[in-house]
């Protein structure tokens, strides 16, 4: 199987997953906010999936980047510029190839990009707090630990679940939810949560 097919494949699985969580990632996102994660998620991988025929003729790193590209034009609210811009602008990384340690540079320079756009850090109540740990872990396993990227991603899935568990008791300081103010109290953040799923369709398809 050629890079291509894996990012492909990978495309697939997280779009089917979105797809099925679509009305659990609204349910959370209407406790806090306007009810659309869940659509706004599904519409936007949905996209890039049905893509697929164009992206054959791709390098990995170009359909990376066109992946970002269609979530940018399908995706509106917060979620759409800070998934899409942020996975297009990361794609960079890829340019020589997915390998461990290009991975890694994606992984980071992904997280960077969506802290300097939506200007969240650990503890807003924010994809930040699943995206954080995630990465972390994953660079940590590679580099320090030598784990292959397969057991660095398991390790990586872990901390984002425990980084979506953080955002219960966390009061939103961005976004919709921060409009609350104290009423965003004791509910689970959409998009730490779509977060987690993603690193979990990506996990089940390395596996
Ligand atoms: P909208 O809030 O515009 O309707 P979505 O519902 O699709 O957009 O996405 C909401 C999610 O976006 C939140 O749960 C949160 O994780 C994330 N989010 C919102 N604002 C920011 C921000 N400034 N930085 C990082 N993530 C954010
Ligand atoms: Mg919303
Ligand atoms: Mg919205």
């Amino acid at each position: 199987e050629t890079e291509r097919d894996a990012v492909l494949d990978a495309l697939d699985n997280v779009a089917a997953r979105l797809a099925d969580e679509k009305s659990y990632l609204t349910d959370l996102d209407s406790a806090i906010g306007d009810a659309d994660h869940g659509a706004n998620m599904q519409r936007g991988f949905g996209k890039a999936a049905e893509k697929r025929d164009e992206f054959e003729e791709l390098d990995p790193n170009e359909v990376v980047q066109n992946v970002g590209k269609t979530l940018i034009s399908n995706v509106g609210g917060a979620a759409g510029p800070l998934y899409g811009g942020s996975i297009m602008f990361a794609s960079q990384e890829l340019e020589d190839g997915i390998t461990a340690d290009t991975s890694v540079a994606f992984a980071e320079t992904y997280l960077d990009k969506v802290k300097d756009r939506g200007g969240a850090e650990v503890g807003s109540k924010t994809m930040v707090d699943a995206l954080v740990p995630a990465v972390h872990t994953y660079k940590k396993s590679i580099e320090q630990d030598d784990l292959p990227p397969l057991s660095a991603l398991a390790k990586a899935v872990d901390a984002a679940e425990r980084g979506v568990a953080f955002t219960v008791p966390l009061k939103a300081l961005k976004g919709r939810a921060s409009f609350l103010d104290w009423r965003s109290v004791g509910h689970q953040d959409p998009g730490a949560t779509s977060t987690l799923f993603i690193l979990e369709a990506l996990l089940a398809t390395a596996e």
